[in-house]
C-alpha cells in the first residue's frame, strides 16, 4: 500500500505550529539577527509546545514523537524563524544520541531539561583541520583515574555562545582513526572550557563559534556509551539531522515563495500584475516544483527511519539538494520582489544568508554525494581510505 497522507494528529500538529510560526515567530524573525542575540525564551516556548523533546521519550519529559512528525516541526518552524529550527534539529540529534547510548543517570540529568528548553546543548565534532574528514579530528581525551582529560579546539560549532553543554567528540585511541573516537557530555561551565563566537554571514542568533578545551577534566560518567564508539553513534544521527535540515530550508523557501506570489499578484508593471508575465510565473513554478519533490523525498526518508529501514542515501540526497534548491528559490524570490527586498526591512535577504549556512553545516553537497556514491556505486570505489565505515 502506498499512502502519502499524514495522520490526523500530524495535521493538527502542523496547523498548531503553522499558526504559532506565522503569529509569533515570523514578526520577530529579523529582530534576533539585527540584535545579534539567541532568543532563549523562544527555545523555552518551543519546549512548552513539545518541539524540543520530539525525539525524547515521554518518561524523560519529551513527547516521544515519530520522525515524520519531527519533520513537520522542522518545516513549519522554518517558515517563521529559520534559526529556531536548530532547536528541532539539534535537540532531535542530541536527544537520540543521549537516549540511545548514554547511561540512565545521564539520560535523567539531561533529557528533561533539553525537552523543556531550559538547557541548550550543542554538538562539537568539527575542528580547524577536520571538517568533511570528520574521522581526522585531533582533540584528545586521556583517561586519568576516574576522569578523562580533554584537549583540543572544536570549530564552527552551532550554539557555541549559548549552550549549557556540548557533546564533544575526541580521540581516546588516536591510532585507530574513526574507531578510536569517543563522545562525552561536557558542561560549558567546566574549568578549561572557553567558547568564542564568530561574526557570521547568517544564522547569527545561533551564536556559532569555537569551543576550546584546555585540560578539561570530565568525570568518566560523562562518557556517552562505549569508549571508541562515538563515531558510529553520531553517524546514525546524521541520517536524521540531514532530513530535518532539508525540511528546515524548504520551510524558509516555501514561505518566501508564498510571500512572492502575493507580491507578484498585486504589483503591476506595464499595466498588468507581474504574475501575468511568464518570465515571472515560470521561475516561481520551477522552484516550487523542485522544492515539492525534495519535500517528499525528505518525508519518505523520515518514514523509512520510523520503520527502521535503510535511509542513508535518501537522507544525503535531501541534505545535498534541500539547502541548495531552497537557497536558489529564495534568491529568485528576492529578485522578483525588487529593490526593497534587498533591504533589511524584508526577511528575504536574511533567509538567503541563513539558508546558505546549512549548505555547509552537517556536511556539504560533496560530502553527501560521497555518501550516495558509496551506496550506489560501491565502497570499493571510494576516494578516501576506509577509515570511516559508516560514512
Ligand atoms: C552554519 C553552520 C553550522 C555548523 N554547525 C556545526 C556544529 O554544530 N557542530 C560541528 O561539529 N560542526 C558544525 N559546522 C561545521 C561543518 O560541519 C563543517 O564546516 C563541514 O563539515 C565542512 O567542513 P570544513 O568547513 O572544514 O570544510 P572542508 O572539509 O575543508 O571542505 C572544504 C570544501 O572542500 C570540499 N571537499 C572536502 N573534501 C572533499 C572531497 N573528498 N571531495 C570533494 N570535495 C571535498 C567540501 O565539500 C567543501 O566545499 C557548522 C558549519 C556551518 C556553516
Amino acid at each position: 500500500m502506498l499512502n502519502f497522507s499524514f495522520t490526523e494528529e500530524q495535521e493538527y500538529f502542523r496547523k498548531m505550529l503553522s499558526d504559532f510560526s506565522k503569529d509569533e515567530l515570523l514578526p520577530n524573525y529579523t529582530k534576533w539577527d539585527k540584535e545579534g542575540i539567541t532568543p532563549k525564551h523562544l527555545w523555552r516556548k518551543l519546549g512548552d509546545l513539545g518541539v524540543n523533546g520530539l525525539r525524547i521519550p515521554v518518561e524523560y519529559g519529551g513527547s516521544g514523537a515519530d520522525c515524520v512528525t519531527t519533520g513537520i516541526a522542522a518545516e513549519e518552524i522554518g517558515r517563521g524563524d529559520f534559526n529556531l529550527t536548530y532547536a528541532v534539529m539539534l535537540n532531535s540529534l542530541i536527544g537520540e544520541i543521549i537516549n540511545n547510548h548514554a547511561s540512565e543517570e545521564l539520560k535523567q540529568k539531561w533529557l528533561p531539561e533539553i525537552a523543556s528548553g531550559d538547557k541548550i546543548l550543542g554538538i562539537a565534532i568539527t575542528e580547524p583541520a577536520a571538517g568533511t574528514d570528520a574521522a581526522g579530528i585531533k582533540a584528545t581525551a586521556v583517561k586519568n583515574n576516574d576522569a578523562y582529560v580533554l584537549n583540543g579546539e572544536k570549530s564552527g560549532i552551532s550554539v557555541a555562545t549559548a549552550a549549557d553543554a556540548f557533546i564533544v567528540f575526541a580521540k581516546t585511541d588516536p591510532e585507530k582513526g574513526n574507531r578510536g573516537i569517543s563522545a562525552f557530555i561536557v558542561p560549558a561551565e567546566l574549568a578549561g572550557v572557553e567558547c568564542k563566537g564568530y561574526e557570521d554571514m547568517g544564522n547569527v542568533p545561533i551564536g556559532r563559534g569555537s569551543v576550546y578545551l584546555n585540560d578539561v577534566e570530565v568525570p568518566e560518567e560523562y562518557l556517552i556509551g562505549l569508549e571508541n564508539k562515538g563515531f558510529s553513534q553520531v553517524m546514525n544521527g546524521f541520517d536524521l539531522s540531514r532530513l530535518l535540515i532539508g525540511l528546515q530550508c524548504l520551510g524558509a523557501a516555501f514561505q518566501s515563495i508564498d510571500e512572492t506570489i502575493e507580491h507578484v499578484k498585486t504589483r503591476h508593471s506595464f499595466g498588468k500584475p507581474l504574475a501575468t508575465y511568464q518570465a515571472v510565473s515560470f521561475p516561481i513554478v520551477t522552484h516550487h516544483t523542485q522544492l515539492e519533490m525534495i519535500k517528499w523525498q525528505a518525508y519518505r526518508g523520515l518514514w523509512l527511519r520510523d520503520r527502521e529501514l535503510k535511509h542513508t542515501k535518501e537522507s544525503a540526497s535531501v541534505k545535498w539538494l534541500g539547502p541548495k534548491c531552497s537557497q536558489e528559490a529564495i534568491h529568485e524570490c528576492l529578485l522578483l520582489n525588487g529593490h526593497y527586498a534587498y533591504t533589511k526591512e524584508m526577511p528575504l535577504e536574511q533567509r538567503l544568508r541563513d539558508v546558505i549556512g546549512l549548505e555547509i553545516g552537517d556536511g556539504t553537497a560533496q560530502a553527501n554525494q560521497m555518501v550516495i556514491a558509496k551506496d550506489i556505486i560501491g565502497k570499493e570505489f571510494r576516494s578516501y581510505e576506509s577509515a570511516s565505515p559508516s560514512k
